[in-house]
This record gives C-alpha cells, sequence and structure tokens, in this order.
C-alpha cells in the first residue's frame, strides 16, 4: 500500500496525509487536476449489462412471442400435410411478425432506459472539498485520491476515505454489509487492515447517519470497495411493479382468450364441415389477431415517459413503481418549512425587556449585546467567501445581528438536532473564562435558563416571568412567526459547557412567507380527493397561522396534535383521530412522523411522505411513497426516497401525482383502442363460417391491421400528457383492475361492433356493385374478391383513425382535448393512413397482402360508418355525463 508497508488504517493522519502527497491545506487545484486526468473520474461505472444478443432474444421469447412462434410452427406443419394451400405463406408471415414485433419492443425497451438513464444524471451528488485551504463544493466525480473532503450529518460518502478528524461519526453501511447498525468512527490509527471494520475508514456508497470529520480520500471510482462489489455483482434490475405485474395479468387472460377463441373456431368449422387444413389456418388467424402484441413495451415505454415528463417538472423519480403508487396517494403528509414555504427567513420581531419590538433594518436601540450576540454567534453557517452559506434562519438572524465584536475564537459546539430543537455554540473570552450562545425553539430552551435579562438588570425567571415570556411566543406564533428563544451564560475556563443555568436574552420572530403556488396546490389536492396533513418541527400555533394562510385548515376547530401527544397515544387512538376532517401535527420528531405515517395506512390511506433529514429516512421507507428533498435534504433522505423533488416544492408533488395518475389512464385508453379492432377481425370470420360467404378479411389483413397500422396511434395513446380532468377526481382504489368490464363492454360490445358493421358494409358494397349473389364462391384470386376484402379492411382502419379520438377519454368529448396536444398521435395517424395507401395502392403491398386498389367510391362509401362510430361514441359519452 505504501513504502512502510502499512495499511492507511493503520498510520497516523499525518503520515496518511503524507503518503498520498496531500496536507491540511488539501491538494492543489493543478494537482487535483492532474490526478483526475491519471486516475479518471470518481465513478463506479455501471455493471456490465446483459449483452444485447440476450436482451434481443428475450423479445422472441416471452410468452406472446411463444404463442405465435407456435402458430407459425402449426402453419408449417400443415403446409407440409397440404400444401399449396398458402400455409407456408401464412407462417412466414407469422414469423415476420414476431421478428418486426420483437424488434419494435426491443427499440422501445431501449428508449425506456435510455430516457431512465438520463434522468439519473440529473441529480449530481455535490461535495465540498479542501483544495489549497480553500473549501469548495465539487460534484463528487471530480474527486481524487489525495482529497480531502468535508463530511456533514447525512452524508453519502463518496469516495473510501481515511478519517483525519472527526466529531461524533457514526456512519451506516448497510449498501456494502447489510449491517444497518451504525458503527462509530474516528481518526486515530488503528491496528485493523480490514477496510470494513477498520474503524477510521469511511467507505463509499455508506451513510453518515451523524456527526461530520474531514477526510483523506485514497480509493476512487471503480478502486473502491463498493466499485469492486459493483464489478462482481449485477446491481438489482428495477422491480416489477404492481402494475406491470397487473399488465402481465391482463395480456395472459387476452393471450389465453385468443387461444381459446381459435380452439373454439376450429371446432365450429369442423362441426359445419369447412375443410380441415383451411380451418385450421383461420384458427391461427384467429389466434394471431387477438394476441395484444405490442402491450407490454407499450406500458413500460409510457412509465418511462411519465417520469421523463416528472423530472421537466422537477420531480425525479428513483423507483419506477412508484409513479403509478403516486397515482394512488390518498395522503400527502408533508413537511412545512422549506415546502410549503419559501425558506427565505427575515427577522420580523424581537421580545427583550418585557416588551415587543419590531424588527427595523437596524437593530433596536437598548436591546442588549447578549441578544445580538446569539443571533450573530450562535450558528452553524460557513463562509466560503465573505457572504455565509448554510441554514437560511441561520443567514438570516447573522444578518439581522450586524457586525459586532466578537466574544473570542469560536470552541465548540453542541449542534443542533431535531429531537433537542436547540444548539449552543461555546466561545472563549480572551481574558479568560468561557462563554456558550445557546439558541432554539422556546420549550426546549426556557426550561434551561434561570434568570432573564431586562436592560443590564439580570431578573430571576420565575412563574411570572416564564408566563411573561410564553405569551410573547404564542403571541408572535399566532402571527405565522417562527420564534427562537436566545439564552448564554459565561462559565470558568476547564468547565465542561453545559446548557443549563443559563440567562434568557429574548425571543426572535421569524417570518417564513408561504411559496406562492402552494395554495393553487393544496386547492388542486381539494379537487383531487387528496388529503394534505402538514407535519412540522415547528410550533404548534406557528404551523397553524401558516395552515390557514395556505387554506390548508379552514374550520374554526381543527384538531392540533404535537408529537409528544402522538407518542402517548395508543395506534388505535391515534388512528381515531385522524378522522377529524382537518388535523395538523406539530412539534414532531422523526420518530412521531413514523408513527403518523403507520397510523395512516392502518386506515387504509396510500401516503406519500415528505423528508429531509437523517431521521426522516425510516418514515420515507415506511411510507408507501417516500419524497427526499433535492435542495434541502440530506443524501440519507435521498437515498431512502421514491422521488426526489429538485426543488423542494410542495405544487411539485402535486404534479408529480397528476403524471401518476395520468399513466394509468393512458394504459386504459390504449386497450380500449387494441382491443376494439378484436371484434371487425373476428365478425368476418363468423360470418363466413355461420352465413357462407367468402371470407371477408384474410388472416394475412389482420396481421396488417394489428401490427401494421395500429402500432403507432395506440403508442401516441400511452403517450398521451395528462388532462386536467384527472385531478378533478378521487383516487383510483388501488385494487382497481386495469382491465375493467366497463372498459371491455365499451370496447368488445360498442366500439367493436359499430366498427365491424362498417367493415362488413364496406365488403358487401364491392360485391354487390360486381353483380356477386348470395351463394356464389369465388375464387381466392378473383380480382372482386381482393377489392372487397380490401374494401372491408380500409373501413377498418378508418374507424380506428377515428376511435384513437374517441379513445382519448371514456367520458370527455373529443374537442375538450387539443388536437395538437399529443404530436405523436398526430405523427401516428400520418403514419397509419401512409401504410394503408401502401397496402392498397402498391404493386408490393397488393401482393403481400392479397390486395386490390379501390376505387374512390369504395371510401365514400367506408368513411361515413368511421364518422359513425365517433358519432355514436360521443353521443355516448354525452348520455353518461349527464346521468354521472
Ligand atoms: P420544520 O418542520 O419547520 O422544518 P424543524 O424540524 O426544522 O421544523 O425545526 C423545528 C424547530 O427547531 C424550529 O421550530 C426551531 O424552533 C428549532 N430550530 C430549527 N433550526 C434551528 C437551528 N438552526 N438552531 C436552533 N433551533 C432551531
Ligand atoms: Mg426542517
Amino acid at each position: 500500500m505504501n513504502p512502510h508497508g502499512m495499511h492507511i488504517a493503520q498510520q497516523s493522519p499525518e503520515a496518511a496525509l503524507a503518503a498520498l502527497g496531500s496536507s491540511a491545506r488539501g491538494l492543489s487545484a493543478a494537482e487535483a487536476a492532474r490526478r483526475l486526468i491519471e486516475f479518471g473520474a470518481n465513478q463506479v461505472t455501471a455493471a456490465p449489462r446483459d449483452p444485447l444478443w440476450l436482451v434481443l432474444l428475450r423479445e422472441f421469447s416471452h410468452f406472446f412471442a411463444l404463442i405465435l412462434w407456435l402458430a407459425a410452427a402449426l402453419a408449417f406443419v400443415a403446409a407440409y400435410f397440404d400444401p399449396g394451400q398458402g400455409m407456408f405463406e401464412l407462417g412466414l408471415a407469422i414469423v415476420g411478425v414476431i421478428l418486426v414485433n420483437g424488434a419494435f419492443s426491443f427499440w422501445q425497451s431501449y428508449r425506456a432506459e435510455q430516457a431512465l438513464s438520463a434522468l439519473r444524471q440529473l441529480l449530481p451528488q455535490q461535495v465540498e472539498v479542501r483544495r489549497d485551504a480553500l473549501t469548495l463544493t465539487v460534484p463528487a466525480a471530480a474527486l481524487v485520491p489525495g482529497d480531502l473532503v468535508l463530511l456533514g450529518e447525512g452524508a453519502k460518502v463518496p469516495a473510501d476515505c481515511r478519517v483525519v478528524e472527526a466529531s461524533g461519526v457514526r456512519v451506516d453501511m448497510a449498501t456494502l454489509t447489510g449491517e444497518s447498525r451504525p458503527k462509530a468512527r474516528e481518526a486515530a490509527p488503528d491496528a485493523e487492515a480490514d477496510p470494513l471494520a477498520a474503524r477510521n475508514l469511511l467507505l463509499a456508497g455508506t451513510l453518515l447517519v451523524s456527526g461530520s470529520c474531514t477526510a483523506l480520500v485514497f480509493a476512487t471510482g471503480m478502486h473502491t470497495e463498493f466499485g469492486h462489489i459493483a464489478h462482481l455483482t449485477q446491481t438489482a434490475g428495477e422491480v416489477e411493479s404492481p402494475l406491470q405485474r397487473e399488465i402481465r395479468r391482463v395480456s395472459r387472460i387476452v393471450a389465453l382468450l385468443a387461444l381459446g377463441l381459435g380452439v373454439a373456431f376450429f371446432a365450429i368449422g369442423h362441426f359445419v364441415g369447412l375443410p380441415f387444413w383451411a380451418n385450421f389456418m383461420f384458427a391461427i388467424g384467429i389466434i394471431v389477431a387477438n394476441v395484444p402484441e405490442g402491450l407490454l413495451p407499450t406500458v413500460t415505454l409510457s412509465l418511462a415517459l411519465a417520469t421523463q415528463r416528472m423530472a421537466k417538472r422537477h420531480a425525479l423519480v428513483r423507483h419506477l413503481p412508484a409513479v403509478e403508487t403516486l397515482g394512488c396517494a390518498t395522503v400527502i403528509l408533508t413537511d412545512k418549512t422549506g415546502t410549503l414555504t419559501q425558506n427565505r427567513m427575515t427577522v420580523r420581531e424581537l421580545f427583550f425587556a418585557g416588551r415587543h419590538h419590531l424588527a427595523a433594518k437596524r437593530w433596536p436601540r437598548g436591546a442588549d449585546l447578549h441578544l445580538r450576540a446569539v443571533a450573530r454567534f450562535c450558528h452553524n453557517l460557513k463562509f466560503p467567501g465573505d457572504q455565509p452559506s448554510g441554514d437560511p434562519m441561520e443567514i438570516a438572524l447573522w444578518q439581522f445581528g450586524g457586525p459586532i465584536p466578537e466574544p473570542g475564537p469560536r470552541v465548540g459546539e453542541i449542534p443542533f438536532d431535531a429531537e433537542r430543537r436547540r444548539m449552543s455554540v461555546i466561545s472563549r473570552h480572551e481574558e479568560g473564562g468561557q462563554y456558550l450562545w445557546c439558541k432554539g425553539a422556546p420549550e426546549s430552551v426556557l426550561p434551561l435558563c434561570t434568570s432573564w435579562l431586562e436592560g443590564h438588570l439580570a431578573h430571576p425567571f420565575d412563574a411570572a416571568a416564564q408566563d411573561l415570556f410564553r405569551r410573547a411566543q404564542d403571541d408572535m406564533a399566532d402571527r405565522g412567526l417562527r420564534v427562537l428563544a436566545c439564552a448564554w451564560r459565561a462559565f470558568p475556563e476547564g468547565e465542561a459547557a453545559q446548557e443549563a443555568g443559563l440567562q434568557l436574552c429574548g425571543l426572535i420572530g421569524l417570518e417564513d412567507p408561504p411559496r406562492p403556488d402552494v395554495h393553487g396546490a393544496v386547492q388542486r389536492c381539494h379537487g383531487a380527493g387528496l388529503r394534505v396533513i402538514m407535519v412540522t418541527g415547528d410550533h404548534p400555533h406557528t404551523a397553524l397561522a401558516i395552515a390557514r394562510e395556505l387554506d390548508l385548515i379552514r374550520t374554526p376547530q381543527p384538531v392540533v396534535l404535537t408529537g409528544d401527544l402522538v407518542r402517548r397515544m395508543s395506534p388505535a387512538s391515534l388512528q381515531l383521530a385522524l378522522a377529524a376532517p382537518e388535523i395538523l401535527f406539530a412539534r414532531v420528531s422523526a420518530e412521531q412522523k413514523m408513527l403518523i405515517v403507520q397510523a395512516c395506512q392502518a386506515k387504509g390511506e396510500i401516503v406519500a411522505v415528505t423528508g429531509d433529514g437523517v431521521n426522516d429516512a425510516p418514515a420515507l421507507k415506511c411510507a408507501d411513497i417516500g419524497i427526499a428533498m433535492g435542495l434541502s435534504g440530506t443524501d440519507v433522505a435521498r437515498e431512502a426516497a421514491d422521488i426526489v423533488l429538485l426543488d423542494d416544492h410542495f405544487a411539485t408533488i402535486v404534479n408529480a401525482i397528476e403524471e401518476g395518475r395520468a399513466v394509468f389512464e393512458n394504459i386504459r385508453k390504449f386497450l380500449t383502442y387494441i382491443l376494439t379492432s378484436n371484434i371487425p377481425e373476428i365478425v368476418p370470420y363468423l360470418a363466413f363460417v355461420l352465413l357462407r360467404i367468402p371470407l371477408p378479411l384474410t388472416v394475412i389483413q389482420i396481421l396488417a391491421v394489428d401490427l401494421g397500422t395500429d402500432m403507432l396511434p395506440a403508442l401516441a395513446l400511452g403517450a398521451e400528457v395528462p388532462h386536467a380532468g384527472v385531478m378533478s377526481r378521487p383516487p383510483r382504489p388501488r385494487g382497481e383492475r386495469l382491465l375493467s368490464w366497463p372498459l371491455l363492454a365499451r370496447a368488445y360490445l360498442f366500439l367493436g361492433p359499430l366498427e365491424a358493421l362498417g367493415a362488413m358494409a364496406a365488403f358487401f358494397f364491392v360485391l354487390q356493385g360486381a353483380g356477386w349473389h348470395y351463394g356464389e364462391t369465388l375464387a381466392p384470386s378473383a380480382p372482386v374478391y381482393l377489392q372487397a376484402t380490401t374494401a372491408c379492411l380500409v373501413a377498418i382502419v378508418l374507424a380506428q383513425m377515428v376511435n384513437v379520438f374517441v379513445c382519448r377519454h371514456p367520458q370527455l368529448a373529443v374537442w375538450r382535448f387539443p388536437l395538437f396536444g399529443n404530436r405523436l398521435l398526430l405523427g401516428g395517424l400520418a403514419a397509419e393512413l401512409g401504410l394503408l395507401l401502401v397496402i392498397v395502392y402498391t404493386p408490393l403491398g397488393n401482393a403481400l397482402f392479397g390486395t386490390a386498389p379501390l376505387a374512390a367510391a369504395v371510401w365514400c362509401y367506408a368513411l361515413p360508418f368511421a364518422l359513425l362510430l365517433g358519432v355514436m361514441e360521443e353521443a355516448r359519452k354525452a348520455l353518461i355525463r349527464r346521468w354521472l
């Protein structure tokens, strides 16, 4: 490992730094740039994926494909026993179908994959690194061995590092070892050289659950432990979503139905005395016609497109199944600060010396210097330039505190955590002695105080004083201000810093205005039957005031529960409390948030919950949809979430729910569309068998519709953008089936028969025009026969072209949807028409599909039937709308 044969874990921090040619100043920028070229980017290249040929092969060997192969094989068998009946050509055609269809699915899953991997690039991890003794923020990919990184609570470790300086570091190594109990890490040398066990190593991909540290990078990218693992094992593939499972179920049903129909028709044909092999061929045709070939790839693609649209609207989906779970969400548990509000704080008011003071630009006269010192020095800000960066609230306080003389160098900190709701900073006085500056939620700070300041006078913090401050807090909180209490104490050198016996300096009220479009988003949630419940760490009064401002709470007496109460309630009583029409949770810690999630779930709700901190991870994992903040959140929260909000904005959640709902709708539109054309494909065959007329539509022509003209318009339906209507209905019950009876009835009993009517009419129109009379048989190659089947095909395709429009919604009228709202749809239609013209009017099309050019009169005859389908369907929708 190094010239002395010692592992980096066994060396002292100084020796480790030296061994990697680094120092406490970090690398120089030039050296970092040089090393980046030498060692490469700090990225774990994805594990080698399945070879392309295997992926391609899979497209030809799934369930549908197998059915089609079987059909092709049967056709070849038939051709062998009964040559000259076109069975050989049929077999070839089916093989062609499998190939075209496989290539098409391959292309679609490829596109879906591309879309998803593009999304992963959207949220690069940022790391603070020390170079040339300056602290910079760089993408994790730019780290090189020798870099000094600064990691804080909630960070994901970006590379394998040796801890150089640490305070209270505990790390969760579940990604490497599967063990999620956090382990302590410190800077001291450790004899242990096993990277997983050494107490001073932090490995890439693990999570810092508490503390902060400076650490020296010693391995990056594929050279990290994580990189080794990634090399050995396949990254776990996307889990199959409930929707995908449902699709699989639906497609099996439909395929088995096709098989059953084929067998049944074969039996009927046999019964009415059709020649065996001809009958056999029709049965195969029926099977092929009814297998919904494009279904699976379309679902994947429409999920992927939805995630892409969500990303455009700032919601990054980490797990594909979350897209549709979102569509079923019934409750959103949301944070307040930064999600509902702007997290842009300004100091509005002060309370000191027993009175309220409006906070103007300048610090009010007579204000105690100690209060000012807390505002100015008690924080965790960083100063990369001369402007502070960090918590917006602390920035506001720092700015408001203004330049005042430093009380001495900062020597320690008792960090903020969401359970304690306060923090302290310790500074050392030049003339000896130390100060402790404390700020936090009044409930947390007031009990630690023993005196309070009025001007320069210190009074005992007795019951009357407590009451005075409590009332002041309530007063400010009722006006929506976030209230902080500030306190301090002096203590001798050498004594340990303690948050006790403090002197209360005053209260500071900060304003954090709501985000402008949250009000509208809340309105949309109400329209969509979604409950929005605020769950905040802030004071109940502040929370309530903001909730009222946003119309989250409209009744005069809402239920307001604090985290303490939640903890003491039994699960049953919490569940009962949730039945209240309006409820709000305040002063809630992460653990209690989890209890609330579980209580909602016990009520049968589908819960989406937001979170940003390390402690939020369990609640995010436990909820049906965990939503992490992309801007303010920790890496830990992001790793636990299903969705990351790139802008931390509540309205983004609502947009994502809208997209989630649209996915389900789109697949239904798609299903309705492709199932409809099955009827006009079966009816001709029934007529042929039962009425003893020439077969109006040949098997090859069926394939031309299912796998040719229908394909692109169907795909376009899968890619529709959400319609405004999806947010004016209550959430879909989770158990609701994709293939519902109303959907089947609409396709098979209404739209399908209308289409079949046109198809049969067109067929007879041509026959009759040529003087055909009932009972007359026609040779398969007779020009009249070729034209008549062509007319049947044209009528079906024309009707499908109208159908694609009415399928855009089961109840709303077509004209409510902008024609140009879906470009893919128009493109699909153009392709459909083009293909039809090729089939009807080119010698090649004629030869392949057994068609013949048609006179304009036939088109004119078929068109009204297609329009009739549109009119009838719109009339049906209008009736339904009237009734509902
Ligand atoms: P929210 O749900 O609004 O995000 P937090 O959990 O962030 O609430 O904060 C809860 C409470 O902790 C705040 O109301 C405030 O009183 C206190 N608090 C928050 N940040 C700090 C801080 N940096 N220093 C001291 N106290 C804080
Ligand atoms: Mg917070």
